[in-house]
């Protein structure tokens, strides 16, 4: 697995660039757009296509090559 991690501009946290969504002219991950949709449709997203791994920030560090400052 060598998946492209981003960070998603919306909540900071780190997501895969293959499961960034597109909305409303906005790239977001997983968790903000399941938000976004229940926010517009006033009650839980029930399906469970956009649960799945998540990659942590280690990883996306590792990635990028950041060391520990
Ligand atoms: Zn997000």
């Amino acid at each position: 697995m060598s998946e492209k991690i981003v960070i998603c501009k919306s909540c900071g946290k780190p997501e895969y660039w293959g499961e960034m969504i597109w909305l409303s002219g906005k790239c977001m991950c997983r968790d903000c757009y399941k938000t976004e949709l229940e926010l517009r449709m006033g009650s839980d997203y029930i399906w469970d296509d956009l649960n799945g791994k998540r990659p942590t920030r280690e990883e996306y560090e590792a990635q990028e090559g950041v060391e520990n400052a």
